[in-house]
């Protein structure tokens, strides 16, 4: 499996090397997304634990850190990248050795652990994924563990950023299942305070959840009040 592939083009990070501190098929979380890229087979797990041997993520990550055509590294996996419990160290050690902005991109399941919280500025940048505004939609569209709730990832997302000293960005992934509560999903964005908003929509799922590109540029107004970007800029 690929630990260390890109660069890559992402939504506010320009060109980005990504990191995938879980390397596992099928992936590794506890969300089953119904637009997720993975597929729908996965493990379900709540601990997190060690995926991948630290040295060996950095000995693949070679020369790609020095290359000036890569500003980022972002931390994302086949599965939720904080369920890998060295990811902040590799984090750090990337940060000493290289002049790049580091990101990860959580589901944000996590962030209601005070050890996780305390450890967040490893990172330049946190990209927290926001995708229901109910816990109705979040079971329809996330499918979390049974124990995950969505009011406990809203205060968690509320807590990481009130907490990271970082650049906290919030990403929406634009679905037919949640465009009936976008007024309310922006309401938590308004409430939380990111530097950024994106809006994304999954390029591999089913037709029957996407949106259309009409859609996507109608629901950037109901983001008003925030600094609101769409992936339809990457295209
Ligand atoms: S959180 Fe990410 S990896 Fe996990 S199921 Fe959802 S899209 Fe897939």
């Amino acid at each position: 499996m690929r630990i260390v592939y890109g660069p890559i083009k992402s939504l506010g990070l320009g060109r980005a090397i990504a990191v995938d501190p879980i390397s596992r098929h099928p992936k590794v979380c506890n969300f089953n997304c119904v637009y997720c890229h993975l597929g729908q087979r996965g493990i379900t797990l709540l601990e997190r634990t060690n995926f991948i041997d630290e040295d060996s993520i950095l000995e693949q990550m070679g020369d790609c850190l020095y290359r000036d055509q890569c500003d980022a590294v972002i931390f994302k996996g086949t599965g939720e990248p904080l369920l890998a419990s060295n990811v902040f160290d590799l984090a750090r050690r990337i940060r000493e050795v290289a002049p790049k902005k580091v990101a990860l991109l959580t589901n944000c399941s996590l962030l209601r652990e005070p050890q996780v919280l305390d450890e967040l500025d490893a990172f330049d940048i946190i990209v927290a994924k926001l995708d229901a505004a109910s816990e109705e939609t979040f079971q329809e569209v996330n499918r979390p563990h049974h124990s995950i709730h969505h009011q406990e990832v809203v205060e968690g997302i509320k807590e990481a950023c009130r907490r990271f000293r970082g650049s906290f960005r919030i990403q929406v992934t634009l679905l037919r299942e949640n465009m009936g509560e976008l007024e309310s999903i922006a309401q938590i964005c308004r409430d939380v305070g990111p530097e950024y908003v994106y809006l994304d929509h999954p390029e591999h799922c089913d037709p029957m959840h996407r949106v259309s590109k009409r859609e996507m540029r109608e629901a950037m107004d109901k983001f008003f009040g925030t600094h609101c970007r769409s992936s339809q800029e990457r295209e």
